[in-house]
């Protein structure tokens, strides 16, 4: 029976093959007592294994191949110095001694302690490091078990299916193990947990190998050998699929392949338009690490950083000054010296934030309520400790502040004096940053694209985010399926007011970017192109799709077309006009 299971898209591409599921019964250990007086012979078997598992990862480190991406290495290293740490064998070998617990019994506990403490960390990219602990533990108890390599692909697949290709179904994958995959031709992952920060997702993306995590119960759902479809743009996994919807997909592979190839060609031309326009492309980043990403695509800065993804999710207390500091200070150093643009927090309508446990859960849910800036300036402490981590960041590199949702002059000028406040204290304090730091705001509440000037007077660089700007304009909440169906880039009132906040911008020349999905949406590239926009922000993925677009344009005739558009009120009219300038 076909059925489909969802999950987190973290490497693009659609692969088609037999399910190999890498089941966690071998990891399962058996629980007994040691004889008495065999205590140190059980300990002595403990010590063999962490050493066996040692000569693994050096044969691993040694072995791997020139193209194996940077992050392999830092993994097995990672790995190394956790089993070289003799904290995680000392109280294994204690309750071995004392308690006489069979070897994986005691690692297993110890293991459980430990995964315990991690649970209390809040920070989210130690948090995650919790996973590297139990691999290298599974494996010392794997090679505990006796076991034989339990990631041998001939061992998982009946003879005849050798050469068939096939994806990993797993609990969880090592990132080592998952280059051991590649060597042997598996073309997808699947895996229960893991979310974007996890390392095995962090290398499937580097190893561009389609991923879906974070599937739950997929371990449990999927049996061996069943046939997949995995789908690692939309993060849908088809179990069993039927005939006809194989060959949809079948062809859908061959074209997504063919593309992704020759789009991989453009990473390093110039992004100009065919009558010599330069273009900027900027990333829209969550997460500090999907830098090392944007670069690669070259992206020429993060048009949007939005930093509530480091709020949100936690079960107890928010960052403090510290932490996102070190957050912020760590997608600068990964962008070497190219803008960043920190967005501060913009939690309320459709993100809460994740704590319970502190007063600051209470942000207003409407999307009219109190949001983002609204919410920073209620919450003057957390705002001003914000401002000081992305200063403070901006000692290091190009670090600049964006505040989004602002729609009154009032606004402006309380934002403006709680920057001056944090600049003042890290000078009392000592600490150094960037005293011209560039400040921008964004665009995105009509109100204040209908009075750009105001926006012009007082900040650096404007940036419009289509996303709220459109559901602002038209009414529609942006996350109520209910009237999604009237959700409308297209909607004549978006296109005016878009074109007049981009021409106003150019013409008193101050950096205008479109940092909302629009700009990311190779469909509308022509169209912005046509009102005059040069820089674009937008999800790295996204990033070569857009250049295409803008390669194979000509901006000069685009814009001597789109009159014509603004002109077009009916729909009919404003389709043909469309047509017309996208031809
Ligand atoms: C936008 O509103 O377009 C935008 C980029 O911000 P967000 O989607 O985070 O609200
Ligand atoms: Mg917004």
């Amino acid at each position: 029976m076909t059925f489909a299971l969802h999950g987190i898209p973290v490497s693009k591409g659609i692969a088609i093959g037999k399910a190999v599921l890498i089941s966690r019964a071998a990891l399962e250990v058996s629980h007994y007592l040691v004889e008495p007086g065999k205590e140190e012979a059980e300990a002595q078997k403990l010590l063999d294994a962490f050493n066996q598992v040692r000569l693994e990862l050096d044969q691993l480190r040694l072995g791997l191949p020139k193209d194996a991406p940077q992050e392999m290495a830092a993994f097995l290293d990672v790995h190394g110095m956790i089993l070289a740490d003799p904290a995680l064998a000392e109280k294994p070998m204690k309750l071995i001694r004392t308690q006489r617990l069979n070897a994986a019994w005691a690692l297993t506990t110890e293991l459980n302690d430990l995964l315990e403490q991690f649970a209390e960390i809040e920070d989210l990219y130690l948090k995650e490091r919790a996973n590297d602990i139990r691999q290298v533990a599974e494996r010392v108890i794997k090679a505990l078990n006796a076991q034989k390599d339990a990631l041998n692909h001939s061992d998982f697949l009946p003879s005849s299916d050798v050469g068939v290709e096939s994806i990993i179904v797993a609990h969880d994958i090592a990132p080592h193990d998952m280059l051991r995959f590649k060597e042997h031709a598996f073309t997808g992952f699947v895996t229960d947990l893991g979310g974007k920060t996890s390392h095995t997702a962090i290398v499937a993306r580097s190893m561009e190998i389609p991923a879906v995590v974070g599937v739950r119960h997929a371990s449990e759902m999927v049996r061996h050998g069943d046939w997949l479809i995995l789908d690692g743009e939309q993060g849908i996994v088809v179990v069993a699929p039927d005939e006809q919807l194989l060959v949809e997909y079948r062809k859908l592979q061959t074209q997504t392949l063919k593309e992704a190839r020759k789009l991989q060609q453009l990473k390093h031309s110039k992004t100009e338009t065919l009558d010599r326009v330069d273009i900027e492309l900027f990333a829209n980043l969550e997460l500090p690490e999907d830098a090392v990403q944007a670069i690669k695509l070259g992206a020429v800065g993060v048009g949007l950083f939005r930093s509530e993804f480091l709020f949100m999710d936690r079960k107890q207390a928010l960052p403090d000054e510290e932490q996102q500091y070190q957050e912020y200070r760590r997608v600068v150093d990964l962008m070497h010296g190219l803008p960043v643009n920190i967005r501060t927090i913009d939690v309320g309508a459709d993100k809460a934030l994740g704590s319970s446990s502190n007063d600051v859960s209470q942000t207003g849910t409407s999307p009219l309520g109190l949001r983002a800036i609204r919410w920073s300036l209620t919450e003057p402490e957390i705002f001003l400790a914000q401002l000081r981590a992305i200063l403070r960041a901006s000692a290091h590199g190009q670090a600049r502040i964006m505040i989004p949702m602002l729609a009154h002059a009032k606004e402006i000028e309380e934002t403006f004096r709680l920057i001056e406040k944090a600049k003042q204290q890290l000078l009392q304090r000592g600490q150094s940053f960037n005293p011209n730091i560039q400040v921008g705001a964004m665009i995105e509440i009509p109100a204040a694209a209908l009075v750009l000037p105001l926006f012009i007077n007082h900040f650096d660089f404007l940036s419009i985010g289509t996303n709220d700007l459109i559901q602002y304009t038209l009414a529609i909440d942006r996350a109520d399926h209910a009237v999604a169906h009237l959700y409308d880039p297209l909607h004549p009132a978006i296109l005016h007011l878009l074109a007049s906040i981009i021409q106003q911008a150019k013409r008193a020349n101050i950096p205008i970017a479109v940092c909302g999905e629009m700009a990311g949406d190779p469909s509308l590239t022509k169209l912005l192109l046509a009102m005059g926009l040069t820089d674009f922000s937008m999800h790295f993925s996204q990033l070569l799709l857009v250049k295409r677009e803008i390669l194979n344009s000509n901006v000069g005739m685009l814009k001597a077309r789109f009159p014509r558009v603004l002109k077009a009120y009916e729909p009919e009219a404003q389709a043909k006009a469309l047509e017309r300038l996208l031809a």
